[in-house]
């Protein structure tokens, strides 16, 4: 069961409901019908590439219940093996989102299985692999694991720094790619986004920051190269960040360079943005 692309990273349930407006401690308010849709940054990134093609798998894990098989469901309908998505005793995660009229998300999150993501389920699983995509969501002590033996056994690296944290220098010496969106960037670089060259003096051979309906800007050591988007009508931009890491990476395990891995990805994550949801809004290679 070997792949060209692993994808390791969360696994959510995303149950959303409109209501309007957002309850105060101790408030109950009604609001609309739930809708339960299929998340978490690591899947969403490995429908992503599979729906592009891609042969790939995602390392997770979900609960024994009827979340876990949802999202077991979805990933499998999109071509992503699901063999080394293990079965925890902690429920699958969940992201309980409340929309309010004004477009504004209120999320919270509960990890759950994917808390239980260990160092141990990422040893031994990168024969003959290309590429790994690695995001957070996931135990960080697990991320950083997995950086360093993907590394030692010669994989190209590619991390998704998202949501932002703190990682060792170490792992992002490690990496081939460091991919980021305007905010985590700004983060990383202590609160300005001035330069996005800078991001390579943080140890990463190379680094892509995703711009929003700007598109994106691929910086190597032979300096930026910035990516336009086309321009689109956008609904709903819901998991538009993974849509490119799945796409970028599908790319690169694909042989293209970066550049021509990032324009790619913008158009994938384009169309995405305009259609509801984050993996239902995934386009196959005939649509991009
Ligand atoms: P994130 O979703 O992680 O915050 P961005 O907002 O930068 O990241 O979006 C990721 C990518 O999605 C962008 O690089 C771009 O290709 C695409 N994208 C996001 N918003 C739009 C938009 N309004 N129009 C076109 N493309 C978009």
């Amino acid at each position: 069961m070997t792949h060209e692309l692993l994808v390791i990273g969360s696994a959510n349930a995303d149950l959303v409901v409109s209501a309007d407006r957002r309850p105060g401690g101790g408030e109950t308010v009604l609001g609309g019908d739930t809708e339960i849709l299929p998340g978490g940054k690591g899947a969403n990134t490995a429908v992503a590439a599979a729906r592009l093609g891609a042969d790939v798998a995602l390392v997770g894990a979900v609960g024994d219940d009827p979340y876990g098989s949802v999202l077991l469901d979805s990933l499998r309908g999109s071509g992503v093996d699901t063999g080394l998505v293990r079965t925890s005793s902690r429920p699958t995660g969940i992201a309980y989102i409340t929309v309010t009229p004004d477009g504004e998300n209120s999320i919270l999150v509960s990890p759950g299985a994917n808390g239980s993501i260990e160092p141990a389920d990422v040893e031994g699983i990168f024969d003959g692999v290309k590429t790994v995509v690695l995001s957070l969501e996931i135990p960080l002590p697990t991320v950083e694991r997995a950086v360093a033996a993907a590394a030692d056994a010669g994989v190209k690296v590619l991390f998704n720094l998202s949501p932002a944290a703190k990682i060792s220098d170490a792992t992002l010496a490690a990496l081939d790619v460091l991919l980021v969106n305007e905010h985590e960037a700004a983060w990383l670089l202590g609160g300005e986004l001035d330069d996005p060259r800078q991001l390579l003096e943080l140890g990463p051979k190379a680094a892509v920051v995703t711009l929003g309906a700007r598109g994106a800007v691929v910086v190597t050591e032979d300096g930026a190269v910035e990516v336009a988007s086309p321009k689109v009508e956008a609904v709903d931009t819901t998991g538009a960040g993974d849509a490119f890491a799945g796409a970028l990476a599908a790319a690169v395990t694909a042989g293209k360079s970066l550049v021509e891995a990032a324009e790619h990805a913008v158009k994938v994550a384009a169309i995405s943005v305009t259609r509801r949801g984050a993996q239902p809004s995934y386009p196959t290679s005939d649509e991009v």
